[in-house]
């Protein structure tokens, strides 16, 4: 048995935003040449992302912000077949093409998909190569790209739907994971910790709304020296107290040095480094499970060789 699952799908590449935007079709690709080119492919079990059912989306979201987006799923079908433009805005910088309510689906499938075999013991860890990214999505809407929040409803389908007790969120995007707060502030059976540059967008954080939320903002341009002993002092305590059955990762690699959308400065070696740490973690408490979804992560190669970094420590390569 590979001890590492993949889950992605091809509708994950089908859903886009526009021309130019950083958010691409493309950064799928480059995750996948990466893994095809250094071997790291051939070691993982790779899976389709099944689409996620309604009752998974609201674990974590109202069913207005879900009938909301089947709305404009539905019209952009109609627009399709008048030929008109097909793209429609839900916030600035988040936009749905025709083929965009599937590849929601998908991402959240895969989270769904790889956390029931994680549990089922069929892998020990599962990394979802997946978008639209997830961490920004509030329970009442979407923002930031993210539209559902795929690593909050895994988490949550852990706890209601598998009976665990605690699970801990890791998120190391380069952006505040505010959507994953707001959907899990305050409840005890979840521990978050994040890292964010800060001040940065979506400029939240630094006022955690409750005590399982444990944020590290980090002014631009610090790089992994600073980084790795502030995660020694904050995160790891906090979760090894907290000894959590299961940990989900939030993995946002833009705060890579060579990442233009953030200003932090970390490098392949230091995902390396935090995967490690996380994995120690989840060794000691939680029979090594972890799922990781593929949060942030613009530079095209950059992001590749990230998530190489990331896997091969998660699939022990
Ligand atoms: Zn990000």
């Amino acid at each position: 048995m590979s001890k590492t699952g993949y889950f992605t799908h091809p509708d994950c590449r089908r859903h886009e935003m526009g021309r130019g935007h950083p958010e691409c079709p493309e950064r799928l690709d480059a995750i996948d040449d990466r893994l095809l080119v250094t071997g790291v492919a051939d070691a993982l079990d790779r899976r389709e992302a099944p689409l996620a059912g309604e009752s998974r989306l609201a674990l974590a979201h109202s069913r207005r912000h879900i009938e909301s987006i089947q709305a404009l799923a539905a019209e952009l079908q109609e627009m399709g077949k008048g030929g008109l433009s097909d793209h429609l805005y839900i916030d600035p910088d988040t936009a749905m093409n025709p083929h965009s309510y599937t590849a929601f689906l998908r991402a959240a499938g895969a989270a769904v998909a790889a956390t029931d075999a994680v549990i089922a013991g069929e892998m020990e860890n599962a990394f979802c190569a997946v978008r639209p990214p997830g961490h920004h999505a509030c329970r009442e809407r979407a923002m930031g790209f993210c539209v559902f929040n795929n690593v909050a409803i895994a988490a949550l389908h852990a706890l209601e739907n598998h009976g665990l007790k605690r699970v801990a969120i890791v998120d190391f995007d380069v952006h505040h994971g505010n959507g994953t707060e707001d959907i899990l502030a305050g409840d005890e059976r979840v521990l978050m910790v994040g890292l964010f540059q800060h001040p940065f967008y979506p400029y939240s954080g630094t006022n955690p709304r409750a005590d399982n939320m444990v944020n590290v903002p980090v002014p631009a341009y610090t790089k992994g020296d600073k980084i790795r002993p502030m995660i020694e002092d904050v995160w790891l305590p906090r979760l090894e107290e907290f000894k959590p059955e299961m940990i989900f990762i939030s993995a946002g690699f833009d705060a890579h040095r060579e990442d233009d959308l953030g200003q932090l400065g970390l490098v392949e070696d230091d995902y390396k480094w935090i995967t490690q740490q996380i994995k120690d973690v989840a060794k000691k408490h939680a029979k090594g499970r972890i799922v990781s979804s593929l949060e942030g992560g613009y530079n095209l190669g950059a992001l590749g060789r990230s998530v190489e970094a990331h896997l091969r420590v998660l699939a022990d390569l």
